[in-house]
């Protein structure tokens, strides 16, 4: 058993029994990864959801069934409960397996597909998404419109049978490699409050107009882009759910971004090498603990997700809570390991968690806008 699987089972201990399908479940996807890591399928890294990119494992993935998990059989999906889908997720993060590839897709455009999009949509996106084999970049974010979403301003204009897309994205994850973007769009006037004025659409990448500039990263990795569009059609039948209602459908589908393991496990590699290091580290039994607090919390908020429901106020204090825990392991790894000598793999995973580090509180929303939401809620701002 590796390091990291002593590690998760420390933390699934303490939150008591689980049901004989998760148990059957995370078997089988430990003795995947097992054979994927002894294949060099996959190498153990850091921030494996954002920053481990590899369509050949994603489609294996999608040959197991763990992509679309919870989605209905039609579109390629299990109709499994999300808690089984929780369990996976979890299993694939302790082990630093690289899924950033299919990882929007599965986690928000295939829930925000099956929510808002028209059959043509589900039917021809979803399943060749559940097969980890199409994915998608998420455009919200521009230079003047990142924390205040309602100040986009790339603009679309109605045209025969569609629109054409002006403007440009920033810090779009992956939008080099991606076929698809979800962008958000101003498609009524700018003086208009957001709720009326933004649209959800999905922008072929491929399409003449589109073009992508990586953004080179502090360790040389080009991992977001900027994008721009000049004049790019997108017909009527790629809107996603209402024209004018995007604004409403965002807020739906940052729930999904926010409260996931992803939020509080970027750097579990690294922590579970420190609990298995010779002699550990107290440090360690902490950072365990704070794991199984913020553990129980985003399962909590799945469970919401998996009942319909947009839980924007859980999934905030799991964002936030969940990135800070993830700087303060950072730091605790790097004054340990500071002061002995570590071995070459776990210096290599502290190097690639420090590197990372400085986008956790801000991706997926700052903290200091999950502390704004979550103030608003109890009328405290
Ligand atoms: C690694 C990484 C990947 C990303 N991937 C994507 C992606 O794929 N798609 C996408 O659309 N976006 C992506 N983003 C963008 C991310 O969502 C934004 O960085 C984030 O929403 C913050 O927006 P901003 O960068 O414009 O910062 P700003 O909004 O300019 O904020 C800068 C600072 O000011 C603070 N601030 C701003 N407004 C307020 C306020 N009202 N009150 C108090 N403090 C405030 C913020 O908390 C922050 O600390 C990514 C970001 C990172 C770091």
């Amino acid at each position: 058993m590796s390091a990291a699987t002593d590690a998760i089972g420390v933390f699934r201990e303490a939150m008591g029994p689980e049901s004989a399908d998760i148990a059957r479940e995370r078997t089988l996807v430990r003795e995947f990864l097992r054979d994927a890591a002894a294949s060099g399928l996959m190498v153990r890294q850091c921030d494996s959801w954002l920053s481990g990119y590899s369509p050949e494992f994603s489609r294996e993935l999608g040959r197991h069934g763990w992509i679309g998990m919870t989605w209905p059989r039609r579109y390629g999906g299990r109709e499994a409960p999300s808690a089984v889908r929780f369990a996976v997720i979890e299993e694939l993060l302790a082990a630093g397996a690289p899924v950033a590839a299919h990882w929007f897709a599965d986690r928000q455009i295939g829930p925000s597909l099956l929510r808002h999009g028209t059959p043509a949509q589900r039917d021809f996106f979803l399943p060749r998404m559940a097969r980890g084999e199409l994915y998608f970049c998420v455009g919200m974010s521009e230079p003047d419109a990142g924390s205040d979403l309602g100040a986009v301003r790339t603009r679309a204009a109605r045209v025969a049978g569609g629109w054409t897309v002006s403007g440009s994205k920033t810090w779009t994850s992956h939008a080099q490699h991606a076929h698809h973007m979800l962008a958000l769009v101003r498609t009524g006037d700018a003086g208009a409050r957001p709720s009326g004025a933004l649209t959800q659409m999905i922008i072929d990448m491929a399409q003449p107009g589109v073009t992508v500039r990586p953004i080179r990263m502090l360790d040389g990795r080009e991992h977001f882009c900027e994008v721009f569009f000049d004049d790019v059609f997108v017909p009527d039948t790629r809107i996603l759910g209402q024209a004018g209602g995007g604004w409403g459908q965002v807020l739906g589908e940052l729930g999904f971004e926010r409260s996931g393991p992803e939020r509080f496990l970027s750097t579990f590699p690294l922590i579970a090498g420190l609990a298995g290091a010779a002699g550990g580290h107290p440090a360690a039994g902490e950072l365990i603990a704070r794991i199984v607090v913020l553990r129980a919390m985003s399962a909590r908020v799945a469970g919401h997700l998996g009942a319909d429901e947009a839980p924007g106020i859980p999934a905030a204090i799991v964002k936030d809570l969940g990135t800070r825990f993830e700087n303060d392991s950072v730091d605790a790894a790097r004054e340990w390991l500071g002061s002995c000598d570590a071995d070459a793999g776990l210096a290599g995973l502290l190097e690639q968690a420090q590197t990372r580090a400085p986008g956790f509180t801000l991706r997926g929303g700052a903290s200091e806008i999950m502390r704004d939401i979550v103030a608003r809620a109890w009328g405290l701002a």
